[in-house]
C-alpha cells in the first residue's frame, strides 16, 4: 500500500467507495465523477503505477473484470456501447497513479464523454515504415 494513494486507501477500506465487484486481485467501484451514469473504475488491489507497470497476470484479471462489467452495463443499464480506457502517466491524462481501467457506459454520442482523435497535420511528412520499425524494435 502506498500511503498517499487514494485507490490504495479505497482498497484498504480506509476511504469509502460504491462497490460494483470484488475478487482476490481486483476491486471495481463507481467513479466519483460519473461521467456517464454507471462509469466504473476497475483497479488492481495491489499498487502498480499504471497499466504499463502492471504484471501481465494482474493486468489480465483487471481487464477480465472490465469486460464483464461492460457486458453488465449493457444488460442492466441499457447502455448501447461502452468505452474501455486506461491512461498511463499524467501527459496522457492519468490523475491517479494506481492502475485502473475506466468502464464508461455509453447511451448516445452526446452523453458526457467524448474521445477525439485528430489527424496529425504533418502526417504526410512522417516516414511510416521507419516509425513502425522503431516501435517494433522496442517490443519485448
Ligand atoms: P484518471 O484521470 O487517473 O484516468 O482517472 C482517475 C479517476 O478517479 C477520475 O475519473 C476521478 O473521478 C476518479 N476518482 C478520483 N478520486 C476518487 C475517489 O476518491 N473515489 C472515486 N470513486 N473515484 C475517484
Ligand atoms: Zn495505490
Amino acid at each position: 500500500m502506498i500511503n498517499d494513494c487514494i485507490f490504495c486507501k479505497i482498497v484498504a477500506g480506509l476511504v469509502p467507495c460504491t462497490k460494483v465487484y470484488e475478487d482476490d486481485d481486483v476491486l471495481a467501484f463507481l467513479d466519483i465523477s460519473q461521467t456517464t451514469v454507471g462509469h466504473t473504475l476497475v483497479v488492481s488491489k495491489k499498487h502498480y503505477d499504471n497499466f504499463l507497470a502492471t504484471p501481465k497476470t494482474v493486468m489480465h484479471k483487471v481487464y477480465d473484470a472490465a469486460q464483464r462489467i461492460g457486458q453488465a452495463q449493457i444488460k442492466q443499464l441499457g447502455a448501447r456501447g461502452v468505452n474501455i480506457l486506461t491512461n498511463c502517466y499524467k501527459e496522457a491524462g492519468q490523475s491517479v497513479l494506481h492502475f485502473h481501467v475506466h468502464v464508461i457506459p455509453r447511451y448516445e454520442p452526446a452523453d458526457g464523454f467524448r474521445i477525439e482523435m485528430y489527424e496529425n497535420t504533418h502526417v504526410g511528412e512522417l516516414n511510416l515504415p521507419v516509425l513502425a520499425g522503431r516501435i517494433s524494435k522496442g517490443i519485448k
